[in-house]
């Protein structure tokens, strides 16, 4: 009884100039390349013929018409449905603006946008043929779990950046909630040879904010990894760290040692013994609805016609357009949960954008140590705060106008929504 295991990749970093994405403040495309922005596709099969293909990307955060196109595509040429496609972005701030994410971000002509459309169409036929790939050649092997630690993580809510430093320094504790396990997930084939190996963190890759493509921190694991483990396929997948910021940080050799840090722990991790995870995978996927908490009115928007923020003032022209041609406004987001069975106990539990701690810290108490939780899978949709940060309120309790939606705020029961949901999808993927 074994899984069957394949494994692709690709280097995706853009051959013409496309902007970075992440930050408001850039002002023009890329110059540079520190390292090749990577994208690589798991493929599994269990030992009754259930299939899952996990993707790891540097990438910034997908629309939902990107990730709808690629679902599409999969599920012409694989019969996969959403549940199977384990789709994630790491969130990096070194990758290339993706067509219809963070729309109003930008201050980017017409034909720049046209270069993002460009890119974001290739970029989606590559992430379906590694998919392909992956399945076409896969072998027969196992999957193995282990779990590691990393520090650099901070929370960046109850922390002041400029701060960091001397706190590190004199050895006084930073504060508020972090989650700083480094969960792993290998494959190996059964000649031996390490095939792909996945491993979590829930931190932004925010290191670095210049006009250079790259990976960030996790781009510096992937090639450290590469050095430790020859031929094998380096996975991250970023952790609910949507108020975790990686500090102190901007300059190079930081992130290379953040890079460094988390694959030593996955080094270390792998070298202690890894269990192995028997062949049985089930897959369960949901969209919740978000409400949110007020709708913008056509008049709410013109008073932000004239904002000080290049972001709101692209925001209100663009809804008060919209308004104007008669388009309805939403008053919900619908939003992606899914969660992976591997074995008898693993929980795999793959949340929508960018959501905070919180949400990791408590799906472990409740579903207990064996719970991976994967942020910023699917699409984009904005910060996603729990119900203690949505009280609190600042940039990740809000703000969900940088993201494009007609609104400020999610409705305050937005935790209740979405652990409801991966409740019912933990259920499902117990059932036979
Ligand atoms: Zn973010």
């Amino acid at each position: 009884m074994h899984w069957l295991i394949g494994v692709a990749q690709a280097d995706v970093t853009p051959r013409e100039p496309l902007w970075l994405g992440g930050y408001g403040g850039r002002s023009r495309p890329a110059d540079g390349i520190l390292h090749p922005l990577r994208t690589a596709a798991l493929a599994v099969t269990d030992a009754a013929g259930r299939r899952g293909v996990f993707i790891s990307s540097d990438q910034m955060g997908f629309a939902p018409e990107t990730v709808r196109q690629i679902q599409d595509a999969l599920h012409r040429d694989l019969g996969l449905s959403p549940a199977d496609i384990f789709l994630t972005a790491s969130h990096n701030h070194c990758g290339p603006v993706l067509s219809g994410a963070l729309i109003d971000y930008y201050g980017m002509t017409a034909d720049e946008w046209a270069a993002v459309d460009r890119y974001t169409r290739e970029y989606v036929e590559v992430v379906v043929r590694l998919a392909g790939e992956a399945f076409n050649h896969a072998k027969p092997g196992e999957l193995l779990s282990g779990e590691g630690r990393a520090e650099f993580a901070v929370n960046r809510r109850n922390n002041r950046e400029t701060e960091v430093s001397a706190l590190l320094e004199e050895g006084r504790p930073l504060l508020g909630p972090t989650d700083h396990s480094v969960p792993v997930l290998a494959a190996r084939s059964t000649a031996g040879d390490w095939m792909a190996i996945a491993y979590g963190y829930a931190c932004h890759p925010t290191v670095l904010s210049d006009y250079h493509w790259c990976g960030d921190y996790p781009g510096f694991a992937a090639l450290a990894m590469e050095k430790e483990f020859p031929g094998v396929v380096p996975m991250f997948w970023t952790g609910c760290g949507g108020d975790q910021n990686p500090l102190p940080r901007r300059t190079v050799e930081l992130c290379r040692t953040y890079g460094e840090e988390l694959a030593e722990s996955v080094r270390s991790t792998v070298r202690a013994g890894l269990e192995r995870i028997e062949p049985e995978l089930r897959t369960a996927y949901q969209r919740v609805e978000l409400p949110f908490e007020h709708t913008l009115d056509p008049s709410e928007f013109e008073t932000h016609l004239d904002s000080p923020n290049s972001i709101r003032r692209r925001w209100s022209r663009r809804w008060r357009e919209r308004l104007l041609e008669g388009t309805q406004v939403p008053s919900s987001v619908e939003y992606p949960v899914r969660v992976w069975r591997l074995g008898k106990r693993h929980l795999w539990i793959g949340l929508g954008a960018e959501a905070v701690v919180d949400y990791a810290l408590r799906f472990r108490r409740e579903y207990g140590p064996h719970t991976w939780i994967c942020g910023y899978s699917d699409e984009m949709l904005g910060y996603v705060p729990s119900r203690r940060v949505w009280e609190e309120g600042g940039y990740e309790g809000g703000f969900l106008f940088e993201y494009g939606h007609p609104a400020e705020r999610w409705r305050g029961d937005v935790e209740d929504r979405i652990t409801a949901g991966v409740a019912g999808l933990v259920d499902a993927v117990f059932q036979e």
